[in-house]
């Protein structure tokens, strides 16, 4: 980690990342001579390739505007590079490497054959037209596009990416390219897209935090549910735990929260959908909309009390004080949509309480898996049907679940996921990194 810090300054996210991985795999490694010989771990926290680039682009009163784009394929052991583009002002290269490291070993769980990668921009699309987003998107795969291919690098949605961008970039690659193929996955349901591809994370955490409840003989039904965020996977994540019984009574943005203490059903979600994903406003509306629930600025939801909660936001929105929160107020269940969303100090309080806990790598990686399952369909130039792939996604969360468990469970019972997960993602990175040598 001293190494690791030193050469890599100034990224706290990165280390975090990497120290979390580190603190799980140590005495594994020490008990295996030649993964130490072989600096598999050292290798894995180097990315393979970095590419900054410059993204000028045009506004709508016709001024330059100029953003920051990036690519980190970190690992490419076992399948080409995968993982998501981010839009977001608060990226930089530390948040971009967190990323693509946590994505090398999720990939990995998914047991598909995709390596791990992760991209963005310091580019804010709130607020802006949709001819600003489309022009920055082409100026952005105007660089991208040489470094990415269907066999190369396969990026996807995240913060700030949707439906919207990754068209407006599908479109730009294809055009620069002249060739129509998987290159991006959350493509459209009429030009290549899988069927379940939007649901697929939320869907997924759910499926995720039903094994975990199982393990205790319990479920969602009747369960209280807090989730942050009002996105992509907030939404899915709140659909799945309604369809299955639980009462959600919390969404928020980067501006605060709101409570419902009456919990969403069908219809509210469907105005969330439409509220964030077509008039792109905020979460406060809600409360305007629905006077029982009450509208918290500035804060996250994590005071409420909960049985189940769901940070689907962003990273390190839970911290130590938070997490106590959640422990004195009876939640039993903390399954994580969003990418590393749980400080160091938040994790150690569920663990030392002996929470059913699960890491982002473990329980969002659905909708990578998801997207894996868009390159198979592309690639052989078939539509799988919703039911297909959902049967696929759960058995797959199934089976992330059971690594977890096999890797994770400690002297006394207590199923550790996060060295469940970092375990059993690394061994087969580890191994392929093995077989292919010194590179
Ligand atoms: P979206 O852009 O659709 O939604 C993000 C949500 O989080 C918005 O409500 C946004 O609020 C809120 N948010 C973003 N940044 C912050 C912040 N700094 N503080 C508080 N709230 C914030 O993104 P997704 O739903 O796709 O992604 C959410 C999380 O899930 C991310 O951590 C992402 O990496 C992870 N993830 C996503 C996957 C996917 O398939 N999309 C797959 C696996 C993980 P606002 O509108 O105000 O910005």
């Amino acid at each position: 980690m001293a190494k690791l810090i030193a050469r890599n300054p100034n990224e706290p996210e990165f280390h975090q990342a990497v120290r979390e991985v580190v603190e799980s795999l140590a005495s594994y490694i020490i008990a295996d001579p030649a993964l130490q010989k072989m600096k598999v771990l050292e290798r894995m926290a180097e990315p393979e390739r970095v590419i900054m680039f410059r993204v000028p682009w045009l506004n709508d009163r016709g001024d330059i505007e100029i953003n920051r784009g990036y690519r980190v394929q970190m690992n490419s052991a076992i399948g080409p590079y995968k993982g998501g583009i981010r839009f977001h002002a608060s990226v930089n290269l530390s948040i971009m490497k967190f990323l693509a490291f946590e994505q090398t070993l999720k990939n990995s769980l998914t047991t598909l054959p995709m390596g791990g990668a992760k991209g963005g921009s310091d580019f804010d699309p709130k607020g802006k037209s949709d001819n600003e987003v489309m022009r920055f998107c082409q100026s952005f795969v105007t660089e991208l596009y040489r470094h990415i291919g269907q066999d190369t690098d396969v990026p996807a949605g995240d913060i700030g990416v949707g439906a919207r961008e990754i068209g407006f970039m599908f479109g730009q690659y294809k055009r620069l390219r002249d060739e129509f193929t998987g290159t991006f996955t959350g493509k459209g349901l009429g030009w290549g897209g899988s069927s379940l591809r939007p649901e697929a994370t939320g869907y997924g955490v759910c499926y995720f935090a039903n094994e975990m409840l199982a393990t205790r003989g319990e479920s969602f039904k009747g369960k209280v549910v807090t989730i942050s965020g009002s996105g992509n996977v907030a939404q899915f994540a709140a659909e799945k735990a309604l369809q299955l019984g639980a009462k959600v009574v919390t969404l928020s943005d980067s501006s605060g929260y709101v409570y419902d203490p009456d919990g969403l059903d069908h219809d509210k979600l469907e105005y969330v959908k439409l509220l964030k994903n077509v008039f792109r406003g905020r979460i406060k509306e809600y409360a305007e909309r629905y006077p029982n629930a009450k509208y918290f600025p500035g804060e996250r939801p994590w005071g409420v009390k909960c049985d189940i909660a769901m940070p689907c936001a962003t990273q390190n929105e839970i911290n130590g004080d938070n997490a106590r929160s959640l422990v004195e107020n009876g939640c039993i269940c903390v399954a994580e949509g969003a990418n590393m969303p749980s400080t160091p100090e938040a994790i150690s309080i569920f663990h030392s309480n002996k929470l059913l806990y699960s890491p982002g790598k473990a329980s969002n990686a659905g909708g990578v898996a998801t997207s894996g399952l868009e390159m198979s369909q592309n690639s052989m130039r078939i539509k799988w049907t919703r039911e297909e792939v959902d049967e696929k996604l759960r058995s797959i969360m199934c089976n992330i679940h059971e690594v977890c468990v096999k890797y994770g469970t400690e002297e006394d019972g207590y199923i550790n996921y996060v060295k469940g997960a970092n375990i059993g993602g690394f061994m087969k990175v580890a191994d392929a990194m093995m077989s292919q040598g010194c590179v």
